[in-house]
């Protein structure tokens, strides 16, 4: 087992940087990570206005997963994520969907016990997600954005149990982890979810010389195709573009029979509609479509 601890800190994913761990496929790699803010809120009376911003957004990494090259695919298996005792939830003035509602800047932590969010007087359960996973681009990116390399995607259902595919672009992938939220809905409506430190627990593979256009997410039912863009219209095209075209390949249909089936079976859900770029999933049953239809 190769753990990392969580002062290898990366604020942007670039072929620059020095690897923090080198591993081995089907290692088991703990990844220790600060909260999205780095750890700076330790109290209600921390406001978002006095934060050092750029100690915001980290992710721990890169880790170097040996023999993976440009043009492969970086299997991520998310084993297990592991949560503290408590989280910080804030809003930011002139942010998230309703940045013109003049936001007043309000920090809350919350307790998490027996595997719930106390908000105010009411229990939440928790479903442990990464929101900052990705690769590392050809070009340097800030973990705080996100892409057809991952990053920042913050999409809810990145949790236990679930497998994430990346496309490679560098040798050894240099991989990144971070910004784990305890609980967080479709949308992040108001830019932060419950925040909190953890300790991610993971296994790489690779799938050689083939790779997706972009991030797939793989459930016990289900493949998702993350996409994202400028606009929520401009995310959805993308990711239905996508799955259309894999379900082409997957049963010999023309565009426009696997444009109607989509139609019918497709389901695009809101990942998040706050960070710099928005993000929108396909999400399709395993029945319909086969891995290797989607990485080709
Ligand atoms: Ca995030």
């Amino acid at each position: 087992m190769r753990t990392v601890p969580s002062d290898k800190l990366i604020f942007s994913f670039s072929p620059k940087h020095k690897p923090a761990a080198r591993v081995r496929i089907k290692e088991l790699v703990v990844l220790r990570t600060k909260d999205a803010f780095g750890g700076q809120i330790k109290s209600s009376k921390d406001s978002v206005e006095t934060l050092d911003w750029s100690k915001v957004d980290g992710a721990t990494g890169p880790v170097f997963i040996e023999n993976a090259e440009p043009g492969d695919t970086l299997v991520v298996d998310i084993v297990n994520i592991r949560t503290p005792s408590k989280g910080v939830i804030v809003t930011v003035p002139k942010h998230g969907i309703l940045a013109e509602e003049r936001v007043k800047p309000l920090t809350k932590l919350v307790k998490i016990r027996k595997g719930h969010v106390e908000f105010n007087k009411l229990k939440l359960k928790i479903s442990p997600m990464i929101g900052t996973i990705g690769v590392t681009p050809e070009k340097e990116i800030l973990c705080g954005s996100l892409g057809r390399h991952g990053g920042n995607m913050d999409v809810k259902e990145l949790t236990a149990g679930t497998r994430l595919y990346l496309p490679v672009f560098v040798e050894g992938a240099l991989f990144g982890a971070g910004d784990v939220h305890a609980v967080q809905a479709d949308g992040e409506l108001c830019v932060c979810a419950v925040e909190v430190a953890s300790e991610i627990s993971l296994k790489f593979s690779l799938i050689k010389r083939r790779h997706p256009e972009w991030p797939i997410l793989e459930t016990k039912d289900s493949y998702a195709f993350l996409a994202c863009d400028e606009t929520l219209d401009a995310a959805a095209r993308n990711a239905t573009l996508v799955v259309v075209e894999a379900l082409m390949r997957e049963h010999g249909w023309c565009f426009e029979e696997a444009y109607m089936f989509g139609s019918l079976q497709v389901d695009l859900r809101i990942n998040q509609v706050v960070d710099p770029k928005k993000g929108v999933r396909a999400m399709i049953s395993k029945s319909h479509l086969k891995l290797a239809s989607i990485i080709v």
